[in-house]
């Protein structure tokens, strides 16, 4: 199935609210989308949502190299996966989130050309899941309580906080909204490196009694020494995030015990066929995943949360990038249930089904054949 046309654009969607992060405020989604059609017309559809301080890439990066990539797959086959993605992933070793937004048309097409949803396409079955909510870095501690009252409002079962403040900053935060949330919400940490070493050990054990999930991304991206070290420490789970990209990464985690979950992200791993991988590694060493995301719209968390119902190992979701969109560019694909908090609603349509409604892409659309 011949790819003859990849078109390519920019999104830009505004957030409700800002989610401030130790790295930088996420204050808007300035992604690309592609969408590549083969001779038969059948199309798929993939989204970058880069995020430099993490993937070192960016909006005009992702849209150079989406140029590159698409005269690199013109005139091929769309359904030989490993092939494309090999030369994809061999063309540049940056990029990763226009690298997955290709992986994700791709695997559209594949599945629309098997006539199953997605998930079936990756031999899962339907499951329930359900994502967390994020709290961002608030100024204060009645501000957290705030948001994760709204959060318990809307039913989510899940809270993820971020941290990372100096010293013990960050346990009065994690502790009012334990008491505000009671015992039966989860409650999970992202620190997005913002402590070192000691301050980890320090607010962890501070933290002990707050039943907290785990630990996310505690320290720096490539202290993953003092990662092993932090887990043999503490008596809490640690996942990485940002330390984290590919298959090399997770086995590197793996051996030197750095890590109880890993964080898959598409646009991290460069896509499905690398999240595939990840979680293959993570499942054969005893280690759970979590799937996360950045400022995707429902198209992007559409083939996350594909492969998440796919593959069971990957055991927390943390898709809820689109959930403060002040407008909704997507037609089809996964969706929020409106009664049940973090509930992801992901229909049977054949493909990962979302498509972008066109009036949302930017002008300067570019068309490669
Ligand atoms: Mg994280």
């Amino acid at each position: 199935m011949e790819i003859i046309k990849v078109e390519i654009s920019k999104l830009n969607v505004a957030m409700a609210h800002p989610v401030r992060v130790p790295l930088g405020v996420i204050d808007a989604a300035r992604n690309v989308v592609v969408k590549i059609t083969t001779e038969n017309g059948t199309y798929g559809w993939g989204e970058a949502s880069p995020f430099a301080p993490i993937t070192g890439d960016s909006q005009d990066s992702n849209y150079i190299t989406a140029q590159q990539l698409a005269k690199l797959v013109i005139g091929k086959n769309a359904l030989a996966i490993e092939a494309r993605m090999g030369e994809i992933n061999g063309a540049t070793v940056g990029d990763p989130s226009i690298r997955s937004a290709f992986d994700m048309a791709l695997y559209d097409i594949a599945a629309k050309a098997a006539g199953m949803p997605l998930y079936q396409f990756l031999g899962g079955e339907r499951r329930g899941i359900r994502t967390d909510l994020t709290i961002g870095m608030q100024d204060s501690v009645e501000k957290t309580v705030e948001k994760a009252q709204a959060i318990l409002d809307a039913g989510f079962d899940a809270i993820k906080l971020k941290v990372g403040r100096p010293g013990l900053a960050d346990v009065a935060h994690v502790k009012a909204v334990r008491e505000l949330i009671g015992p039966d919400v989860a409650l999970k940490m992202d620190s997005n490196q913002g402590w070192d070493y000691p301050t980890a050990v320090a607010n962890i054990n501070a933290m002990a009694a707050l039943d907290v999930q785990y630990s996310e991304q505690p320290l720096a991206v490539w202290d993953y020494d003092n990662m092993a070290r932090l887990r043999d420490k503490v008596d809490l789970p640690i996942c990485a995030d940002e330390s984290l990209f590919d298959d090399k990464d997770a086995l590197k985690i793996l051996k030197l015990g750095a890590a109880d979950y890993l964080n898959i992200k598409l646009g991290k791993a460069g896509g499905i066929h690398m999240g595939l991988k990840v979680n293959a590694i993570a499942e054969a060493g005893g280690c759970k995943c979590m799937i996360g995301c950045f400022g995707e719209s429902r198209l992007g968390l559409s083939a996350a949360a594909h492969l998440a119902m796919a593959r069971p190992n990957i055991t927390f979701l943390d898709l809820d990038s689109a959930y403060h969109f002040k407008s909704d560019p997507v037609i089809g694909g996964v969706a929020y249930d409106q009664t049940i908090g973090g509930l992801l609603l992901l229909p049977d349509t054949i493909g990962h089904g979302a498509e972008i409604d066109e009036e949302y892409l930017d002008e300067d659309r570019i068309m490669v054949e």
